[in-house]
């Protein structure tokens, strides 16, 4: 199995429209090891389409707990279960992240139950367990190791990037963030840094679009990159290649590829990548 990322859903926020992409979640197959981060709406189908047999989940991790991050985590795994899952699987997240899978666990206990006994199914509670990590390193197993640094999306505090590395490779996601140069130390010489990005143009049609306009506005100031300034931190830190995700806004007509590139090309010339969802990038 090749090294691969796969971008499953590429927009940023929970809202879907007809014909437009998924909330945040990607695949990551390193070392052998199957990896998702996130689990926006569509990650089950997107999984699936991708070619991942749900059995098979492995490793799961939550960046943070925003909706467009992890609706689908619970449905996702109690899929798998229902598809035949019989190995452990672990979700890392951050504090909060038992509660959530407690409560849906709760909210499925009728379900649960009557698989456990007329399919003979083994109880999903105990081969899901659930990992809370901070700032860090958060795995270290074999030769994969995965650590984790604190971003700044307010108000939530426990937002985290994520660092993986295997047999020399590295991959970083840079969650949500609005423009943190600690990213840049991070990251640094990583194949891949997968990075949010808003582009200016776009966000005073979408604050007209959604309603609820001027605290919209503060909010994705407040929280979120710019494309160039994703393109900022590649740069600092080095990267090979720079994959634009959780693309805000990610369905306006008047926005393509090209804008996106044109803006990360005022602060970085490298190799460059505009996520989209299914897009596949090898890891060479
Ligand atoms: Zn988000
Ligand atoms: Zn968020």
């Amino acid at each position: 199995m090749p090294d691969r990322l796969v971008l499953l859903g590429s927009k940023g926020g929970p809202a879907l429209r007809p014909g437009g992409p998924w909330p945040s979640s990607s695949l990551l197959q390193i070392g052998g090891r199957t990896i998702v981060v996130d689990c926006g709406l569509g990650v089950t189908r997107s999984l699936a389409d991708a070619g991942i047999d749900l059995k098979g989940l492995d490793l799961i991790f939550i960046t943070h707990l925003h909706s467009d991050h992890v609706l689908e985590l619970g449905p996702l795994l109690h899929t798998a279960w229902t598809a035949g899952l019989a190995t452990p699987v672990t979700v890392f997240g951050p504090p909060g992240t038992g509660h959530y899978w407690q409560r849906f666990c709760q909210a499925m206990e009728f379900d649960i139950a009557i698989r456990i006994a007329d399919e003979g199914r083994p109880d999903i509670r105990e081969l899901v367990s659930i990992d809370e990590f901070g700032e860090g390193q958060v795995v270290a197993q074999g030769s994969l190791k995965v650590s984790a640094l604190r971003v700044d999306h307010p108000p939530v505090t426990d937002c985290f990037a994520l660092r993986f590395e295997h047999g020399g490779k590295s991959v970083v996601f840079s969650a949500d963030t609005a423009f943190f140069p600690a990213l840049a130390d991070f990251a640094e010489g990583a194949d891949i840094l997968v990075h949010e990005a808003m582009l200016e143009e776009g966000i005073e049609r979408l604050v007209a679009r959604t309603g609820n306009g001027a605290r919209l506005r503060e909010h994705l100031l407040a929280s979120h990159s710019f494309a160039e300034e994703a393109g900022r931190i590649a740069g600092d830190a080095g990267v090979k290649r720079l994959v634009l995700n959780h693309l805000i806004p990610a369905d306006d007509h008047e926005i393509g590829e090209a804008d996106w590139i044109a803006a990360v090309r005022r602060t970085w010339m490298g190799d460059l990548t505009i996520a989209r969802d299914g897009l596949v990038v090898e890891l060479a």
